[in-house]
């Protein structure tokens, strides 16, 4: 449904997106998670030809952007950043305006009605646009998105400044959208974009990091392994036993739990739970307890965001 290939741009001296590259399938929702400054809004702003790339492509639903820009953007609803309200118009009157502007072939009273009751604002219809809370603002600008029934949805932080509440409901709304539309939705939370997502793309520093579906890297954060272990024994011996099982790449000390018994902390690159217990079933020394840490995908997104993991964009990602 969305094709994205070898994204560049360059603003004046400052590379703000240094070959991106994903697809998309249809009914997907993909959040575009990245820290202020990534390049989420920039990536937004040409997949909808509101902003030209230096080089690559953008296909939707077969259509290249350069080649037909009018054909693709009838495909696609845009909330960007900041809502574009004219505010002194009722929110009907703007709405009105805008099925107009998009040359919307749909009988539009009853168009507007039945998106107006899908985001939950008839009841302000009649209500003049800088009167009404930044909730709602998101929501007339979600109707707006919506004006056409496109089949994909561009959300740039749809819930930036809302309160807890109004989050939430936003979110629940995006979710029932993503029944019947193609979602990207760009946040810099990660428990917004694993709440709401089907897909996650991390950009850092205009480059695709990781990407793949909310479970798998939630499911890929949990395997790094890290074990929490107490163990009866000789420190230096424990240690030694310890950083001698294979897969085995770090191991950390901690103070003394019972007497003789300490803590220890190991990290690996695989599970190596059965071989930490055969290897001291053959001595003397006892495991007291063996606890497995999970390493969340919170942790993951700060390790990229404070630049300890690199960026990648090798291929076109299909997610
Ligand atoms: P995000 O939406 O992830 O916060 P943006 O796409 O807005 O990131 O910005 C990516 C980079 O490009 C940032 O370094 C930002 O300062 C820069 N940038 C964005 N818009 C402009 C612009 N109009 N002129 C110059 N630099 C810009
Ligand atoms: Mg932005």
């Amino acid at each position: 449904m969305i094709k994205v290939k070898n994204l560049t741009k360059t603003y004046v001296r400052n590379k703000a997106l240094d070959d991106i590259s994903f697809s998309l399938d249809e009914g997907d929702i993909l959040g575009f998670l990245g820290p202020n400054g990534a390049g989420k809004s920039t990536t937004m702003n040409i997949i909808t030809g509101y902003l030209s790339s230096d080089s690559g492509t953008v296909e939707i639903d077969g259509i290249d952007i350069l080649e037909d820009p009018a054909g693709v953007k009838k495909k696609i609803g845009y909330l960007p950043e900041i809502p574009p309200l004219y505010n002194d118009m009722t929110v009907q009157g703007y709405l009105e305006f805008m099925f107009k502007l998009k040359k919307v072939k749909l009988p539009m009273k009853e168009h507007i009605s039945k998106i107006c009751d899908m985001v939950s604002i008839s009841d302000v219809k009649s209500r003049i646009i800088k009167h009404l809370s930044k909730g709602y603002h998101q929501r007339v600008g979600l109707a707006q998105a919506l004006l056409g029934d496109p089949p994909v949805l561009i959300l740039d932080e749809p819930t930036v400044g809302l309160d807890p509440r109004q989050i939430i409901e936003i979110r629940k709304l995006i979710r029932n959208l993503g029944k019947k539309h193609t979602i990207i939705l760009s946040s810099h939370l990660l428990s917004e974009v694993q709440a709401v997502c089907d897909k996650i793309i991390i950009i850092n520093n205009g480059k695709i990091v990781t990407s793949g579906r909310t479970e798998e890297l939630t499911a890929t954060g949990k395997a790094t392994n890290r074990i929490e272990l107490v163990i009866e024994g000789r420190k230096q011996n424990v240690y030694s036993i310890l950083n001698s099982i294979d897969g085995v790449t770090k191991v950390i000390e901690h103070e003394e739990r019972e007497k003789g018994c300490f803590e220890y902390v190991i990290e690996s690159s695989r599970d190596v739970r059965r071989p930490v217990f055969r290897a001291f079933a053959k001595t003397d020394y006892n495991i007291l307890s063996m606890k497995p840490v999970s390493v969340s995908l919170e942790d993951t997104y700060l390790d990229i965001i404070s630049g300890k993991t690199e960026g990648v964009n090798d291929n076109v990602r299909n997610i």
